[in-house]
């Protein structure tokens, strides 16, 4: 049977040559990146060279990147980390009603230890108008934190423009980047951001790595203590093997990210409209432009997300129902809920997230079995009146 992976937004498979140059720093350059002796010091080197292309990719400077566990532990040092170094000067954090639970569930653990937490809304689209951030600032505003795409619907966010509002205040403004490093261009001060999180597993690296961006002078504290690693700002021997899979999947990521972007659009479109010429009832989820060009997010009437994604699972093709931190419970999604889509509507969500290795052929296939799959379930819908 043929095998079609649209999960990309999960998770992507690790490009062969990010494994090849990992498995060096297994066998051969095994030695602790802390210690003085060779074995120590060519790990530190590969280190060094792996921060260097992280950096360049979002346009910051080496020492400004420290390396994580991945995307969560970056969200999290960044606002409970940004939190707990400025409460003496305020107590007030602003996010939006659409984030990754990595953000939304520090920003509630917070909440419960006397921090405020304002959720900005979107509109139909997904999409936050900076106004209302500029509106919700208080004097005791100490962090901004919004997503940059958002990982379900696939809306990018006009972040550049709250940047110009905070600067003048010196509130942080922190930015969950993990979708769109790899997808579309990322540069810290086109943004204006001061910290920003990205993973190594969305961008065709390994699991387990990932980096926040601190820009030079922000006021931090680490989560994590123990030894003198990442200049104090995060203890703990370092993943070698995984920070060198890292950089290698950005230095990938430089190379084909433009082209990657016009090929992924042209068959994400024709995902689409293809879906929308063969079954009727169907919705766009998300920003028709504004959009990763890897995303697609639709709701079929009438059924059930989670039925659609079996049936296609029994066909070899793998998408998901929005995130897969929440699949599982029959809860909508928090992102579709905070769009105002109907709920009768979100329930029949899935998200596509087309990578490298989709072609056109993967598309004709999901295009074949798809139609048929909806009407089979329309069929035994109750709720279904053709
Ligand atoms: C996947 C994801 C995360 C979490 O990253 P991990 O490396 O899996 O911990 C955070 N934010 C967004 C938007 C994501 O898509």
């Amino acid at each position: 049977m043929r095998k079609v992976y649209l999960d990309h937004n999960a998770t992507t498979p690790t490009h062969p040559e990010v494994v090849k140059a990992m498995l060096p720093y297994y066998e051969e350059v095994f030695g602790n990146a802390s210690s003085i002796h060779q074995f120590g010091q060519q790990a530190r080197k590969a280190i060094d060279k792996a921060r260097e292309k992280v950096a360049d990719f979002i346009g910051a400077k080496p020492e400004e990147i420290v390396f994580t566990s991945g995307g969560t532990e970056a969200d999290n040092f960044a606002i409970k980390g940004v939190a707990y170094a400025n409460e003496k000067k305020g107590n007030h954090i602003i996010t939006s009603s659409i984030e990754h639970h990595a953000v939304l569930n520090p920003c509630k653990y917070l909440e419960k230890q006397g921090f405020q937490v304002t959720y900005i809304p979107v509109d139909r689209y997904g999409l936050f108008n900076p106004d209302e951030v500029k509106k919700a600032v208080t004097k005791e505003t100490i962090l901004i934190t919004i997503m940059h795409a958002n990982n379900e619907v696939g809306t990018i966010e006009p972040i550049a423009e709250i940047g110009k509002i905070v600067k003048e205040k010196g509130i942080c403004l922190h930015t969950d980047a993990v979708q769109t490093v790899e997808k579309i261009p990322v540069n810290v001060d086109k943004l204006n951001v001061d910290l920003l999180s990205l993973s190594g597993h969305k961008i065709y690296g390994p699991k387990g790595i990932g980096a926040l961006y601190i820009r030079k002078g922000t006021r931090i504290q680490p989560l994590i203590q123990g030894g003198h690693h990442e200049k104090n700002r995060r203890a703990g021997t370092e993943n070698v093997p995984a920070i060198v899979g890292l950089g290698k999947a950005i230095e990938i990521a430089k190379e084909t990210m433009e082209g990657e972007s016009i090929r992924l659009t042209n068959l994400r479109n024709k995902l689409c409209s293809g879906i929308g010429e063969k079954i009727d009832h169907v919705h766009l989820n998300g920003h028709p432009g504004k959009r990763l060009p890897n995303t697609l997010n639709m709701s079929f009437e009438f059924i059930e997300g989670e039925s659609i994604i079996l049936s296609l699972d029994m066909k070899g093709i793998a998408v998901s129902s929005g995130s897969a931190c929440t699949s599982g419970s029959l809860e909508p999604s928090h992102v579709l809920k905070a769009m105002g889509v109907d709920p009768a509507i979100a329930q029949g969500s899935i998200r596509f997230s087309l990578g490298k290795d989709n072609t056109e052929e993967d598309i004709n296939y999901v295009l074949e079995v798809l139609p048929e799959i909806i009407a089979r379930l329309r069929a035994m819908s109750p709720l279904y009146r053709k």
